[in-house]
């Protein structure tokens, strides 16, 4: 019995076959080979040039895992994958045969096998799959540059205050709305009656031909949105700009409540003095729009894009907030920037040696940097359970805070100890020359034996010389003199040949001492580091050595976690309760 695994795939490219009709083909095409389909594996709505989806990875798994199956079955090479390298796709594909599983493509009945014929057609048709996407993405980002040149939304989320006004030409049709459950409301753009209402999940479609430009929103949110600008203009804080949305009951466009992050790009957001914007970012992983045409990109991700480069169309629809006061608060945002520098996001967390390492011993939550400033101006640092902070009162019902600065300078501490005793170490030293000796794969000592070798060939010689000269030609000649002399000068050669060769391959050794002042130049450096380093490389080192960092407040201590590793064995082995009495 011939077992085989299916792959089917569907993008929200509309023109695909459903997956309903490639499961159907593909079972015809097994029962027509008297193969038993057992499992048909599945993706849906994702891109071929995305190589890492569950689908796929289940069965490159089960493939590769599973004796009983033969054989791997798809539509076409194209569901498999389009590659944005057709390697990529020839690599996935050369997997499933080094695993001992036939590839068939049952739309063509064609087979994927180490033939030449086989790679050639296999990487003709990945640059082509790859290609499809390639051209349509160009097409795609075409348009888009077309539109916003045009003043029409380029995509994604509605600014808040906002609704989608669709467009037939210049005709406005229809007014989609999000509502603040995740649905969207569906107005008819002339009349305003309500056309349809849709559940969260389901959205609006518009038709292939129509546009999509800006509308205000109904009042209540127009008016919400200009109150955040005129507030934060006359230097209301963001969170407390926050707070009052969300409790008047105010959602964002995807239905969830605001918070300080999206908040600050609303009071940044152009499409509120009417100005379209587009490429602003790259989000296309093909191409980048720059100086006035899209170019192909090698690598991923979203980047920003030069200023230079975006598309601007000045009174694309109608504005909610006036120039001057949006320019008011830009002033008023660049200004607080710039006064928070010092203590905002990665600098302000990063002051915490700890972040990341050090766990809550009551209910294993992550512990957070936390400062408080007293009266006179002085700045204590602790670390809190995370999970106790945002109320998870019944998993964590106590407050209590770890100083940082003790744990931390305790940590340092035990490295720089640590560090010390391996300065000196003999055994250490000792281990990193035998270490040496073993990579060196022991060559050395045949380079020795060679020296030696040659040492005694040229002693053989220099006799042989004195000989020479005492005798006359005849009587060397009759002893054969001439001839062994001439055998060792050409061993002498073919052993110092040898000798150059080996020399060339095999590194030389450092001796001893200069791995000595090596190592020892090694532990100023790090000490140098702890004792003056910024806080990211005080950082590293400590990753290097501890694992895991447990406060447990009954006992007012923490438990350190070292990495087993040949380093810090030593101070692993030392325990550790520290007298964190403070606690
Ligand atoms: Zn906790």
């Amino acid at each position: 019995m011939t077992h085989a695994i299916g792959y089917i795939r569907r993008s929200t490219d509309k023109q695909e076959e459903s997956l309903d009709q490639q499961r159907a083909r593909l079972e015809a095409f097994a029962k027509a080979k008297g193969w038993t389909l057992t499992t048909i594996y599945c993706d849906d709505a994702i891109s071929g040039s995305d190589l890492k989806r569950p689908g796929l990875d289940q069965l490159m798994h089960d493939a590769v895992e599973r004796d009983d199956v033969q054989i791997v079955l798809a539509w076409d090479r194209n569901r498999l994958a389009r590659p944005k390298d057709p390697l990529d796709g020839m690599m996935l594909e050369r997997r499933l045969v080094d695993a001992g599983k036939r590839v068939v493509y049952a739309a063509t009945g064609m087979e994927s096998d180490r033939s030449f014929t086989s790679g050639l057609i296999g990487y003709i048709e990945h640059h082509q799959n790859g290609d499809y996407l390639r051209k349509l993405s160009r097409d795609t980002m075409r348009g888009l540059v077309e539109r916003a040149k045009r003043g029409l939304w380029p995509g994604g989320p509605i600014p808040f205050g906002y609704d989608r006004l669709i467009m037939d030409g210049p005709t406005p049709k229809r007014i989609v709305r999000d509502l603040d459950d995740g649905g969207q409301l569906v107005l008819d753009a002339t009349s305003g009656h309500r056309i349809e209402q849709l559940p969260k999940g389901k959205r609006h479609h518009k038709q292939d031909h129509e546009t999509c430009s800006l509308t205000p929103s109904d009042p209540a949110r127009v008016r919400a949105l200009q109150k955040v600008f005129a507030d934060f203009a006359a230097g209301k804080p963001s969170r407390v700009l926050r707070d009052e949305l969300n409790a008047s009951g105010f959602r964002t466009s995807r239905g969830g409540v605001f918070t300080i992050p999206t908040i600050l790009p609303i009071l940044e957001n152009q499409a509120y003095v009417g100005r379209c914007v587009y490429n602003q970012r790259t989000l296309s992983k093909w191409h980048r729009y720059r100086q006035g045409g899209s170019v192909e990109r090698f690598d991923e991700g979203v980047e920003k894009r030069d200023s230079s480069d975006w598309i601007t169309c000045e009174d694309a629809w109608p504005t909610l907030v006036d120039a001057e006061l949006f320019e008011q608060v830009q002033r008023r945002r660049t200004q607080s920037q710039q006064r928070n520098t010092h203590r905002r996001g990665l600098a302000m967390k990063s002051e915490y040696l700890l972040t990341g390492l050090i766990y809550c011993g009551v209910c294993g939550g992550k512990m957070t940097g936390h400062t408080t400033t007293s009266g006179k101006g002085i700045k204590t640092l602790y670390y809190v359970c995370s999970r106790h902070s945002a109320g998870h009162k019944e998993e964590c019902p106590t407050r209590y805070t770890v100083p940082a600065k003790l744990v931390e300078d305790h940590i340092l501490c035990l490295i720089r100890i640590d560090l010390a005793k391996l300065r000196d170490d003999d055994q250490l030293h000792k281990m990193i020359a035998q270490e040496l000796q073993r990579l060196s794969g022991g060559r050395s000592d045949a380079r020795d034996q060679l020296s030696r070798e040659l040492a005694q060939l040229d002693q053989q010689a220099a006799t042989l010389r004195e000989h020479l000269m005492s005798l006359d030609p005849d009587t060397a000649r009759s002893l054969g003199l001439y001839d062994k002399a001439k055998e060792v000068a050409e061993r002498r050669e073919l052993i110092a040949l040898e000798l150059s060769r080996l020399a060339s391959r095999t590194p030389q050794l450092p001796a001893p001492e200069v791995i000595r002042e090596r190592a020892a130049a090694e532990f100023d450096r790090l000490e140098r580091v702890i004792s003056s380093a910024t806080v990211e490389e005080k950082r590293e080192l400590i990753a290097c050595y501890v694992q895991k960092i447990k406060a447990d407040p009954d006992r007012c201590s923490v438990e350190i976690g070292l990495y087993p590793t040949l380093v810090s064995q030593k101070i692993a082995g030392a325990g550790f309760e520290p007298a964190t009495s403070g606690l």
